[in-house]
């Protein structure tokens, strides 16, 4: 009996590395996309905010530097009403 390249130790071994890696990036998919709904994604680990436009949470600190005073979900402000 002949063994063909693919039937190869070693590309079953790379094959079971390959669907692990991919289950892995699977769950962190599902994680992103479970957690997107939990946090504004303009929030920064010091609670800054990053967003250039209007948010109600928004909170002014000083020139350009602004905090997120809210509950960690982007609600925006209508241009017509935004002022600074
Ligand atoms: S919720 Fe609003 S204020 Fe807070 S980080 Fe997001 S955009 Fe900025």
């Amino acid at each position: 009996m002949t063994h063909s390249p693919d039937d190869s130790p070693d590309v079953d071994r790379m094959r079971r590395a390959w669907q692990a890696m991919e289950d892995t990036f699977r769950e962190i998919a599902d994680t992103i996309e479970e957690k997107k709904h939990e946090r504004c994604p303009y929030r920064t680990a010091k609670d800054e905010c990053t967003f250039r436009g209007g948010c109600v949470n928004k909170q002014r600190l000083g020139p350009g530097e602004y905090r997120c005073g809210g509950d960690h979900l982007l609600k925006r402000i209508p241009a017509t009403e935004n002022t600074g």
